[in-house]
């Protein structure tokens, strides 16, 4: 990180600090937001985790996750008293202010220091203190380097060193993608000896299902998951009224898409999921074909080379169905050739 030794003045003396996850945050984004705000909280700065939006459940049992705000439900207090009113705010697992709509521009807009700690292609700077290199694995990694940067590794306590491993374990899916490094697993090493009981977190985020969870993961993969061989792709597409039926709740379809891609032969998964302005996207590819510039070109999206999303607003599910399938063609060659 450059000029690392401003910001460390910066954090010499308690400070006001908000630290904000991307939209619909992940282990990797909430983790990462928790395991800082854990380590700050030791040096007396007054500590703020804003999500954007609402998470999934099973991430509930990460350490200061009962003092997480929401913005949709405490928006005046979070403009006035928080973004407007801080003195340093972190970001989170997101390079492009777009990601945390509608809190952007009231983060555009805030004189606070800005942080930005991420791993996301796509880097759209707007923060003077950066930690982003893509080719980490996790944020939750750089936020691991980011405090050892600071001096501060012997600070790493229980609660904090779970929240890193939840979101480098998510972030690598369980330490298998190319992502996956030597010094992961010695990072991952050193999270164990802190105490770190990754039995329990794999519990946590994996085997905490409700049966309509499950349910709906059955009804998606007998009917609405469909594999077009001649590109090597396979997606699903869940209507609202699917979702309605099975009592979606945030994070019910996490993971989904990668059921797709375990298809023998198949290189490119894609889930479109009905929502009530807007039909979201999520991309996962194997090897050289790119779902992040998939994403990006024209989905109005992006992520990471093998992992991405995307949205079209207003848009009807069959229509965005086509418009995807008919896309295909253009790529034949690419998903045909990509090893
Ligand atoms: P997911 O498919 O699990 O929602 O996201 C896959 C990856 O792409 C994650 O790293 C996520 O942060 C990123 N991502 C998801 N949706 C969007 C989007 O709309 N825009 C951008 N730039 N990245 C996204
Ligand atoms: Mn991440």
């Amino acid at each position: 990180m450059q000029n690392l030794e401003a910001l460390q003045r910066i954090l010499s003396s308690p400070q006001k600090v908000v630290i904000i996850p991307h939209q619909k945050p992940d282990a990797d984004a909430l983790g990462s937001c928790l395991a800082l705000a854990g380590y700050l909280q030791k040096f007396s700065h007054e500590i703020t985790v804003i999500a954007p939006t609402d998470y999934p459940h099973f991430l509930s049992w990460m350490k200061g996750n009962e003092n997480v705000l929401v913005f949709e439900h405490s928006k005046e207090k979070i403009i006035e008293h928080l973004i407007l009113n801080t003195d340093v705010i972190f970001c989170l697992d997101f390079s492009d202010l777009a990601r945390i709509v509608p809190l952007d521009k009231y983060v555009s807009a805030s004189t606070a220091t800005k942080v930005m700690i991420d791993h996301h292609i796509d880097r759209k700077a707007f923060a003077p203190f950066e930690l982003w290199k893509p080719e980490a694995a996790a944020t939750a990694e750089l936020v691991y380097d980011f405090i050892c940067l600071l001096g501060g590794e012997q600070w790493i306590d229980v609660p904090i060193a779970e929240c890193i491993y939840a979101g480098i374990m998510t972030d690598t899916g369980s330490f298998k993608f190319p992502s996956t490094t030597s010094k992961i697993h010695r990072t991952i090493a050193n999270l164990m000896d802190i105490g770190v009981n990754h039995a329990k977190i794999h519990h946590h985020i994996y085997d905490t299902n409700s049966e309509n969870r499950l349910r709906l993961t059955g009804f998606a993969l007998k009917e609405r998951l469909t594999i077009l061989r001649e590109y090597r792709t396979a997606y699903f597409a869940l209507s609202s009224s699917d979702l309605r039926t099975y009592q979606y709740q945030t994070g019910d379809t996490e993971g989904l898409v990668n059921y797709a891609l375990s298809l023998e032969g198949i290189i490119f998964a894609a889930i479109l999921i009905e929502d009530t302005d807007k039909i979201k996207l999520s991309f996962r590819s194997i090897g050289g074909f790119s779902a992040n510039n998939f994403a990006r070109n024209h989905f109005s999206g992006g992520g990471h080379h093998n992992a991405a999303g995307g949205r079209v607003s207003g848009g009807k599910l069959e229509n965005v169905v086509k418009t995807f399938t008919n896309l295909l063609p253009t790529y034949k060659e690419s998903l045909l050739n990509s090893i």
